[in-house]
């Protein structure tokens, strides 16, 4: 096994799509800035810059999106195509 073959990869934490460009996904468009957890999960973040939206189990079996506050900003990376 090559170990330059093994490319990093993202999940969209809302649609559980996995993308190898986050740029280009439509979930984060309009945010300023995205959000990627430790587990290459990435969320889109609030114009406040620590408020992520993210997908939650709630009642039952429903699936609901979430606002979540982070502790800690610095997975936060600026959202090139859509910042000004
Ligand atoms: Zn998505």
């Amino acid at each position: 096994m090559d170990l330059d073959e093994i490319k990093v990869v993202y999940t969209c934490a809302l649609c559980e799509v996995i993308v190898d460009e986050i740029m280009d996904h439509p979930c984060i468009e309009g945010y300023g800035d995205i959000y990627i957890d430790n587990n290459h999960y990435f969320y889109p973040v609030l114009d406040d810059g620590k408020t992520i939206i993210r997908r939650s189990q709630l009642d039952d079996h429903m699936e609901g999106v979430v606002e979540d506050e982070l502790e800690t900003n610095e997975n936060i990376c600026p959202n090139k195509k859509f910042s000004h």
